[in-house]
């Protein structure tokens, strides 16, 4: 596929710092949120035809594997993370070879475009998993979504959509107020608030049904846990950072005593990419409401240095090479 279009994710950032214990040599190309248009296929691809306008989740897979088979190929068991393992080149890259097109492309509705698109390769998809599949969110819950990066302001968008009411946490009063314009009902400065897990809990009147740590720190984590109610859910988003070692520690006891389910989520299977693109169809979800700002490929580096500080809103996308 020919790229027009990728988002600079925080996992990129990851990825670029060692986070995940490989070091990455220059000649790498990270990148896994693209959209673009297919130029070439393969002799063996038969759904998938030369100009189709197409996205691809960042996890490729097999297809055909067991957990593939089942419905879960974003757990592939020979699966490939675009650009964040060794030998797979990513996406800030004019073209990209996608292995097994026939499941991993998936064609992007009409008359959207690859930049509003871009954030469908990982952030906003993730937030739909997250919140649809993996917690079931309905109507009339109360959500907390702890930071509000893109795929943090991608899970308040969803969210509201789904009929939930949502408390955005964040350090920064722009991202709440992003988050604010995109559907949040209440908003917690954490900076500014000694007990966030009680704010939570007075904004929601009880607790959040449903809770998200889209971060991956020990703060965001252990706050989104004790801002349940008795027999709410957490969901862990965010990948740690290298100071965790690949773990939080979480309130145990807590868990115990109010039957608080914890759950992880990690990307969407491809075939549920559907249900994203009713919801376009019907109005109730736009992915581009995201998307804060275009760069060139010339400012991806200085882009994810500034993520060291959080120095980044929304999904930046990359639309020329
Ligand atoms: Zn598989
Ligand atoms: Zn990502």
């Amino acid at each position: 596929m020919e790229i027009d279009a990728c988002g600079v994710c925080r996992s990129d950032w990851h990825a670029w710092r060692g986070d995940w214990g490989e070091q990455f040599e220059p000649g790498h190309v990270f990148g896994h949120e693209p959209a673009g248009h297919v130029v070439a296929v393969g002799e063996e691809v038969e759904t998938v035809s030369e100009g189709d306008h197409v996205t691809v989740p960042f996890h490729l897979c097999d297809g055909t594997c067991q957990r593939c088979r089942n419905g879960h190929s974003n757990l592939c068991e020979n699966g490939v993370n675009l650009g964040l393992e060794h030998g797979s080149m990513g996406a800030f890259a004019e073209q990209l070879s996608v292995s097994n097109a026939d499941f991993n492309v998936v064609r992007l509705p009409d008359g959207v475009s690859s930049i509003d698109m871009a954030g469908l390769g990982c952030r906003f998809m993730t937030a739909f998993h997250a919140l649809n599949h993996q917690a079931d969110v309905g109507g009339g819950d109360w959500v907390a979504v702890h930071g509000c990066g893109g795929v943090g302001l991608s899970a308040v968008h969803i969210a509201d959509a789904l009929g939930a009411s949502v408390v955005a946490v964040d350090l920064d009063d722009d991202k709440l107020a992003t988050a604010a314009e995109l559907g949040a009902a209440e908003t917690v400065n954490a900076g500014e608030e000694d007990d966030v897990p009680g704010a939570v809990h007075a904004a929601s009147g009880g607790g959040a049904h449903v809770s998200l740590d889209a971060l991956g720190i020990a703060e965001t984590c252990t706050n989104s846990v004790m801002s349940l109610r008795p027999r709410g859910t957490h969901v862990q988003i965010g990948l740690t950072p290298a100071e965790q070692e690949g773990g939080i520690p979480i309130p145990t006891d807590l868990m115990v005593l109010q039957e608080t389910e914890i759950v992880g989520s990690f990307g969407m299977p491809a075939p549920r990419y559907d249900e994203i693109f009713r919801m376009i169809e019907a109005g109730s979800i736009d992915p581009s409401a995201v998307v804060s700002g275009t760069i060139g490929i010339q400012d991806v580096s200085d882009t994810l240095d500034a993520m060291s500080g959080y120095g980044t809103s929304g999904i930046p996308v990359v639309d020329h090479f």
